[in-house]
């Protein structure tokens, strides 16, 4: 760090205080990152002050010397860097470069400020609300995690989306799938939700595909161009999965899948060249839980079908972590958590477990294979 171009910017969520004694302490209790330093001529808050994105080093170093005529501009330097790599400086030059517009930067501003927690001078918050709204980003199922999904989509500002689905709003769908009204009812599912999205945000012009997926070749359509999938259907049981599983390995594109069985509810993400896949997922399950091929044949062969047994609030926190992960990809905030990991969540405790880890591919998987 040097006294060039920069101009930092203290974190706005940080509340700064001086102590008894000469102490500084910046931000309060757990998760807000609080730490004490030294600052017995009290420069080290004046430098806090003055740092408000409209001053370089050079400039912060110059209004503080008329009060603190020995220091040096690599004591402010050193300060600031210290200041950053405590995680509570920006660039605000990253700001005035980024490619959001005005109604962007005020729309999103919650968005940013939260980005801000994991940011730094070298990388800002602003590129990540950025990259949000480059990503293009495809949900297969319009139904209870779909609605979810697409609502913290819209308000995480992705607006290049693909929705895939083929049914109607019915009645029953009600209870959950929150993006519908009873005046919908008998209303392909795609339409009414990509009205909801472009009456959220002018900007929302989602590509609608109206399509049942039946096979590896229709899920290869359906994802075909996406920076990120979420397979948020589960019918056909089983071999959706698969066959988006198969078509997402070939392409190279990430995917995160979600489903709901009572009281349970599971994600998982899968990225390919990075982790297993969700045919590694069987296979691991399979070696480990001797009667699972028997137990997928017979439910394969029978005409069980689960009857819709679920209630909004369980998608809710579902969908949020899909939310969570998508907005973790694109940010780069944070590893997505469910990345090689089906993660469960039950909800009698709300306790979120891994169920299965499958960050190294199984050797003798099939699909994965060429991916490597
Ligand atoms: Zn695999």
């Amino acid at each position: 760090m040097n006294g060039s171009g920069v101009r930092p910017v203290f974190k706005g969520l940080f509340f700064v205080r001086s102590l008894p004694g000469g102490m500084l302490r910046i931000g309060e209790a757990s998760p807000n990152r609080a730490v004490e330093i030294a600052d017995e001529d009290g420069w080290v808050e004046r430098l806090i002050r003055l740092m408000d994105g409209t001053r370089t080093v050079e400039r912060l170093w110059r209004d503080l010397a008329a009060a603190a005529p020995s220091l040096t501009i690599e004591d402010v330097s050193e300060i600031v860097a210290e200041l950053d790599r405590l995680g509570y400086v920006d660039d605000q030059g990253l700001r005035d470069e980024c490619g959001l517009g005005p109604d962007e930067l005020e729309r999103f501003r919650a968005n940013v400020n939260y980005f801000s927690y994991y940011s730094s001078m070298g990388s800002g918050p602003w590129g990540m609300q950025e990259r949000l709204r480059g990503a293009e980003v495809t949900v297969i199922g319009a139904g209870a995690l779909g609605c979810g999904v697409l609502l913290n989509l819209a308000g995480l500002g992705v607006t290049d989306l693909r929705i895939v689905d083929f049914d109607v709003v019915e009645l029953s769908n009600l209870n959950r799938q929150m993006l519908y009204a009873e005046k919908d009812i008998g209303r392909r599912k795609i339409d009414v939700a990509s009205e909801f999205l472009a009456r959220f945000h002018f900007r929302s012009n989602p590509e609608l595909v109206d399509m049942e997926i039946t096979s590896a070749a229709d899920a290869k359509k359906a994802i075909s161009g996406s920076d990120l999938v979420v397979l948020a259907a589960d019918q056909p049981y089983w071999l959706l999965e698969r066959w988006v599983n198969q078509a997402c390995s070939e392409a190279g594109i990430p995917f995160i899948a979600g489903g709901m069985n009572l009281c349970e509810g599971q994600v998982y993400a899968v990225v390919p060249g990075r982790t297993g896949c969700a045919a590694c997922i069987d296979l691991q399950y399979g070696q480990d839980h001797a009667e699972h091929a028997a137990f997928l044949s017979d439910f394969r062969d029978s005409d069980f079908r689960m009857p819709s047994a679920s209630i909004a609030p369980n998608y809710m926190v579902l969908a949020g972590i899909v939310g969570g992960e998508i907005a973790r990809w694109f940010t780069g905030t944070a590893e997505m958590r469910s990345a090689g990991r089906v993660l469960a969540m039950n909800f009698d405790t709300y306790a979120l477990e891994t169920r299965i880890d499958f960050a190294r591919r199984i050797p003798e998987c099939p699909v994965c294979k060429d991916v490597y």
